[in-house]
């Protein structure tokens, strides 16, 4: 019997389980998936990174070092984008083959304009004998566990702050992942989300009315990376009374559905012309957020990150336009807990009170 090809890619945050069903029944490969991120990650990462480079490229360097470091890994993959994370996996791959390290590296973002040609060749390098159907069919369900994966999220992220029992909201969050993880078919994957669902529903709440409401945007990794974003979401819900967050940026929304004429025509007084992968989103969201009446938004981005530090100077004038409270957030790997948690305590601090204020 041959043995099965182990593959890999760098952490993402939960969307690895999703990965993983992708590979483990779409590819007939074994999944080796990447630990989770601590300092150490960091440290790796940033070690071997050139100074310059944003954070999530630390991040990943870090996560693919561990991985080559503690198992055996087969093909390395390495997603693109549309910012510089382009070009990132070029230079990832350069810094581990100098660092003596000659696994199979693929680079999504090499793929080139043909996008379902570029898809069907790594198709074949990751395993020639996969087959087409059953991979189409699992990358259906792989997207349909990313959409439950999103829906979960944004219900525990809503109201984990209100709890009567603190930390039931993770811990059916938990029990969710691990059975998304375990789930080999659509079966399995529809009874993990049905089953959440309604561990959800019967946990109880003791919400008021009218929560202060805080709205995240920013940089589409940090954003969404509870470690390299310090934990902004669960810190800040339980903070006081209790913060319902929301969060517009998922892959769900940036990658699924996104709509970006419609987020320019949002943002028509402010700018003029798309400004960058996340940018016009990340404004679109916080005018949203201002039109709902919430009483604050987070900007969250990595140190560098040229982007949003473009969104930056437009989020001021929202601000002021708007009356809208914005903290901003900046990430690097110097940047240490007890920073982040001060911060949000001020920010939490001065939306109560102008809320207090106000009624
Ligand atoms: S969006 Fe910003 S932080 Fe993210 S990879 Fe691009 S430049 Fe770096």
């Amino acid at each position: 019997m041959t043995r099965k090809r182990r593959v890999a890619f760098p952490r993402m945050d939960n969307y690895n389980v999703a990965l993983n069903y992708l590979v483990e029944t779409g590819l007939d490969c074994t999944c080796v998936m990447a630990p989770p991120m601590t300092r150490r990650t960091l440290e790796l990462g940033s070690k071997y990174s050139p100074d310059f480079v944003c954070a999530p490229f630390k991040y990943t360097l870090g996560s693919m070092l561990e991985l080559l470091q503690e198992e055996h890994v087969d093909v390395l993959l390495e997603t693109g984008g549309v910012c510089r994370l382009g070009y990132y996996g070029a230079l990832q791959k350069q810094i581990l083959h100098d660092l003596g390290y000659h696994t199979e590296f693929i680079d999504l973002a090499s793929m080139g304009k043909h996008k379902a040609r570029g898809y069907y060749d790594v198709l074949r390098r990751i395993n020639p004998d996969a087959s087409i159907p059953k991979a189409l069919r699992a990358l259906k369900d792989g997207v349909q566990a990313v959409r439950y994966i999103d829906a979960i999220e944004d219900r525990v992220r809503r109201d984990r702050g209100f709890e009567v029992q603190r930390g039931s909201m993770n811990a059916a969050l938990d029990t969710f992942l691990a059975e998304l993880s375990a789930a080999r078919c659509r079966r399995a994957l529809d009874c993990a989300y049905r089953k959440a669902s309604q561990t959800l529903d019967n946990i109880a709440l003791n919400k008021p009315e009218h929560p202060l409401r805080v709205g995240i945007v920013g940089e589409y990794y940090t954003v969404m990376d509870e470690f390299g974003n310090h934990n902004i979401e669960r810190i800040l819900a339980y903070m006081g009374q209790g913060v319902e967050i929301h969060r517009w940026m998922t892959f769900t929304h940036r990658n699924l559905e996104y709509n970006e004429q419609a987020d320019l025509a949002l943002i028509a007084p402010y700018v003029r012309y798309s400004m960058g992968p996340t940018t016009s989103a990340t404004l679109a969201a916080a005018l949203r957020y201002a039109g709902a009446g919430f009483d604050g938004v987070i900007h969250v981005k990595s140190f560098g990150c040229t982007p949003e530090v473009d969104a930056m100077a437009v989020l001021q004038n929202i601000s002021v336009d708007r009356k809208l409270p914005i903290l901003y957030l900046s990430y690097d790997s110097q940047t240490a807990d007890a920073g982040v948690q001060t911060r949000l305590e001020a920010f939490y601090d001065m939306i109560d009170m102008k809320r207090k204020k106000q009624s």
